[in-house]
């Protein structure tokens, strides 16, 4: 019996290319050498996909210490500081550099404005690897999470101050922080790096209009994600009830009795597909049977892989 319910289903939603590339240079990785492969970080930010691929073989590390000599060792999609290179390569271990392009695009600015006697503040999450990484490029930055943060940074003797910004932030968010960053340097020439990559900006737009059509938004992703996080904040400032959902374990009666007729799905980039269609199918059994697409596909971006595997 159909009930009149739907679901919305964002697009472009899920994996990026920063997302595809990464994931695919760790299967190349055990399909070639076999495991272990260690990989620094959790390779995306997803708890599903990472535990898979710990089944297969795959080490996840935090620090490099301990690792047998010459292991073979993937550098996660966020990039990491010169510093960690240095150990890696002290350590002689085979390293793989699956680093986002458009994070290691980041990284090189840094070093760019800082060699021409910039300032740098970097606009993003302090204990984000990608940020530890972009700050570790200097000797000397400044990160700002907040507007409040805004107020506690130091007297600047650089006359140019350059704004970088992670690449995962809300657009929105990031716009007033800027804005404020200008008018505690004011006097100052303070440029602004957009680097918030075209995933991240096609998503949060897609879900700010699922948002306006729906009662309740899904985002499906892990809590360590931070554009997943910023999608469902996205969601929620447009006005709807918005949840962070793995997209596993389906959720509480509480919500689940207290959602309106029309839900809207996206996820962050580091979601899997199965993962949406796992959701999709958990609320169909619940009523909610008619599913219609929102948005337009975004243009296909494909990133080379590692040299070794190109
Ligand atoms: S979200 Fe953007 S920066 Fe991060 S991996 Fe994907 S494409 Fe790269």
């Amino acid at each position: 019996m159909k009930t009149g319910k739907k679901i919305i289903l964002a697009v472009p939603h899920g994996f990026c290319a920063g997302v595809r590339r990464a994931l695919e240079t760790v299967e190349r990785a055990l399909e070639l050498y076999g495991p272990p492969v260690y990989v620094r970080h959790e390779i995306v930010h997803n708890e599903y996909v990472v535990d898979s691929l710990r089944k297969r073989g795959v080490v996840f590390v935090e620090s490099l210490t301990g690792l047998p000599k010459g292991a073979r060792l993937i550098f996660s999609a966020h990039g990491v500081s010169p510093e960690v290179e240095s150990v890696a390569q002290l350590g002689k271990y085979d390293v793989i550099d699956a680093t986002c392009p458009l994070v290691k695009k980041i990284h090189l600015q840094a070093v760019s404005y800082y060699t021409r006697g910039y300032a740098v503040i970097i606009v993003g999450d302090k204990k984000h690897p990608e940020v530890i990484g972009t700050a570790g490029q200097i000797d000397d930055s400044c990160i700002v999470e907040t507007i409040d943060d805004v107020g506690n940074l130091p007297e600047m003797k650089q006359k140019h101050i350059e704004c970088l910004t992670q690449s995962t932030l809300s657009a929105d968010d990031t716009r007033e922080i800027v804005k404020a960053i200008k008018k505690r340097y004011r006097g100052k020439k303070v440029s602004v790096s957009n680097d918030i990559c075209y995933a991240t900006q096609n998503r949060q737009n897609a879900v700010k209009a699922l948002a306006k059509k729906c009662d309740a938004v899904f985002i499906l992703g892990s809590s360590s994600s931070s554009n997943a996080n910023r999608l469902r904040e996205v969601a929620e400032k447009t006005g709807a009830k918005a949840y962070l959902v793995s997209g596993l374990g389906g959720v509480s009666p509480k919500i689940l009795n207290n959602l309106g007729r029309v839900i809207g799905i996206s996820a962050g980039a580091s979601t899997p597909e199965i993962l949406i269609s796992k959701f999709i199918a958990y609320l169909g059994r619940k009523g909610w049977d008619k599913v219609e697409t929102m948005g337009a596909e975004e243009k296909k971006i494909v990133f080379k892989l590692p040299d070794r595997f190109a």
